[in-house]
This record gives C-alpha cells, structure tokens and sequence, in this order.
C-alpha cells in the first residue's frame, strides 16, 4: 500500500510546536496565546487541507510547461539541485517582496501576518490561496528546464526550513545570521516596529535582502502582528478581509486607471477607513475573550480530531473513495469555521454544528447508499428546528458558561 508521506508533515510540525511550548515552560518565558495559537493552527489546517490538491495540481502544470516550453534541458545532479535550490529561494524573495507590495498579492499573503505572537504556530499560518499564488510564481522553473521531480523534491526542503525560523526562543546564531535566513532575521519580518516595516523577505538564504537593499538586523524588541490588528479570531473573516477592502475599495473608487491602482498599488498606500466600514458590516469586534476551561478542551478536542482526520486523509488519499475525500473535507473546513466562531463565542455556531452533523451523514449515505442515513437526518433536523431554543440555552451554558 503506497501511503503519502506530505502527511507526516502534521505529526512533525506538532511535535516542535509542542516542544517549544514545553521549552517555553521551562525558560519562563510566555510566547504562547490560546486562542491566537489554535487560529494559527487551524489556518494551517485549511492550507494543509488545500495543498493536498493543489500541489499534485501544479506537478501536472510544471510538467506540462517543462515538456513542451522548457528553455533548456536540465539533467538531474548535484550541481543543477544546487542551481535549482538557488533559483527556488531567489523566485521566493521576489514572490515575498511583491506579496508585500502589491496590494492583491498581500490580500493572500496577510493571514500569515496576523498573529500577534510569533512561535511554531505562526509558521503554520499560510493562506490556502498561498499554494496557488506561490505556485504561480515557481512555474518559471519548468520554463527554465527544471523537471517536476525535481521542483517537487526541493520544495519539500525548502518548504520544511522557515518552519524553525518562527521562534523567539533562539537567539542570534553567530557566522549563520550572515548566509541563512535566521530566526533573528525573520522576527524582524514579521514585526510591525515602523524600523522593521518591509524588511528580511528571504525564505532560506538572507544574501537576496542584503543585495537588493532590504536587510535589516534585529536591534530592538520586535512588535508582532499587522500595523492595524485584526482583533477577530473568524476563519473567514482572516482569510477575506484585505480582499473585500480591495473590492470595496475598487467600488468607491472612479475611472478604470484609479481601479488598478488599488489593485495593484502599495498596501502602505490602501485607506486605512476602508477597513472599519467592512468590520461594521461583518464583524463585531470583542475585547479579549475569555476561554473557558470547558471551551479550550472542547476547541482542543475538535483541534486533534480534525488534525488526525487531515493525517489519514494525506496519508491514503489515492485509496479513500471520493464521497469521503469530499466528506471529509467539508467537516474539516466547517470546524475551523466553528472553532474561530466558538473563539468569539457566537450563538450561531450552533447552526454549523448542525451543518457538520449533516456532512457526517451525508457522507455517510454517499458512502453506503442506505436510505436509513436520510432518514435519520431527516429526523435529527425535525428534532433540531423544534428543540432549537432549548438546544442554543444548552449550548451556550455547557460551552460558554453563559446564560443568553
Ligand atoms: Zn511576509
Ligand atoms: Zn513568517
């Protein structure tokens, strides 16, 4: 049986996550938040989720330009690996920068950003569209003549190294800070200290920075985080917020030029206002939270469900049959969702727990074509639409420890 072994990045990635926390513990030292952890987590849920497809996607995509508009024909060896790693990490910087300075891009880019803390977690924060847009941007490999395979088996390495550059708990790394992008170097980055503001874009090498005039070294006590905060835990609301303030930007704004402008100008030249008008529509902004002991077990629980149904997806995905591979995708995508919502203690959140009862049994039903599943879902929503009252009271005592 051939099992996927991209599925052991989630075992991995929760292993130092848990280690920098036990570290932390004993150092003293507080670089962990609740619920900005398990948003963290839950983000990189979703893209784990997303690469699935997309990156057997763009291995199709790469192939494809690589056979028929290959520049070159590049033979496997360790001098073209060197030359591939070299290319990777340069195109990296240039998807970075823009990704920073071009509006649409930093649509994508900024759930990576949003976190005001900055450990292990944060490394797992990407995007899902980030898979989309990156692998844009490595399709000049295969233009230049660099196969699939061997794209595919760098990015592995290459993807795995900014993982350990998002800690506070490692200091300055000696003659390394010179050559490799250091977690020093990527503090810096995700600082929003006016000194810090675009800066140490590179993702393994730190020479691009230093040659194309974006370096800085870490001298004072970064600040994590946007320069404006979120200050909203909604999975959705963190993955779409810059790009409906780009669209209602581009509404409000007249003439086809000007419109472009705001897609494709400077985020540091976006209206700042743009942003409070969308949060009065969408979002009610809370203060800080208070996670309950109940609250953080079940978001916990719901967290390594989710994290191990992810696993054995990755792990056997050419064997699960298609209702389940979309099944499961679902009921993954619907308990981040929930999660985030719980965070900000909705009462609405009830209907998503509906809603994930339903994909259960309706994969279910997809899975064995027995009309006994439609009936019990049927009976449950009867159940639910009458008792729904009684059910929120329930929800929201046992959950929140309110009453509302
Ligand atoms: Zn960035
Ligand atoms: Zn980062």
């Amino acid at each position: 049986m051939e099992i996927n072994i991209l599925a052991f990045a989630i075992p991995l990635f929760v292993f130092f996550i848990g280690l920098e926390y036990y570290l932390s513990l004993r150092m003293e030292r507080k670089v962990h938040h609740f619920a900005d952890s398990v948003t963290n987590m839950g983000v990189g849920i979703a893209e784990r989720l997303s690469d699935l497809y997309v990156s057997s996607l763009f291995f199709y995509v790469f192939d494809f330009i690589q056979r028929n508009f290959g520049l070159f024909t590049i033979k496997q060896n360790a001098w073209t690996f060197i030359l591939l790693f070299l290319a990777t990490d340069f195109l990296w910087y240039w998807y970075h920068r823009f990704a920073h300075e071009i509006n649409l891009f930093w649509g994508v880019h900024v759930v990576h950003h949003q976190s005001d803390e900055f450990n292990y977690t944060v490394a797992a924060r990407i995007t899902v569209f980030q898979a989309l847009v990156r692998g844009a941007f490595w399709c000049v490999l295969p233009l230049l003549g660099f196969s699939a395979e061997m794209i595919t088996a760098l990015l592995l390495i290459h993807g795995a190294y900014p993982f350990f550059t998002h800690t506070r708990l490692v200091g300055k790394l000696g003659w390394l800070e010179y050559i490799f992008v250091t977690p020093s170097h990527h503090r810096v980055h995700h600082a929003s200290n006016e000194l810090y503001l675009d800066k140490n874009y590179g993702d393994v090498l730190i020479i691009w920075d230093k040659l194309f005039g974006t370096f800085i070294e870490e001298t004072e006590e970064p600040v994590y985080g946007l320069t404006k905060p979120l200050k909203s835990y909604s999975f959705l609301w963190q993955h779409f917020h810059f790009l409906l303030e780009i669209a209602l930007s581009v509404k409000k704004t007249p003439g086809f030029i000007p419109k472009l402008k705001v897609i494709f100008g400077r985020p540091a030249n976006f209206d700042p206002h743009v942003r409070g008008e969308l949060e009065a529509i969408f979002i009610a902004q809370h203060p800080e939270v208070v996670v309950s002991h109940r609250m953080r077990s079940y978001i916990l629980g719901q967290l390594v469900v989710v994290s191990l149904l992810l696993f054995f997806l990755i792990l056997w995905d050419q064997y699960w049959p298609l209702p389940l591979q979309a099944g499961g995708g679902v009921f993954i995508v619907l308990s981040l969702i929930n999660i985030g919502a719980i965070l900000e203690k909705k009462t609405w959140v009830l209907y998503l727990e509906y809603a994930r009862l339903c994909s259960l049994i309706l994969t279910a039903y997809a899975l064995t074509n027995n009309p006994w599943w439609l009936l019990t879902l049927n009976l449950a929503s009867v159940v639910i639409l009458f008792t729904s009252n009684y059910l929120r009271r329930q929800y929201v005592h046992w959950v929140y420890n309110e009453a509302r």
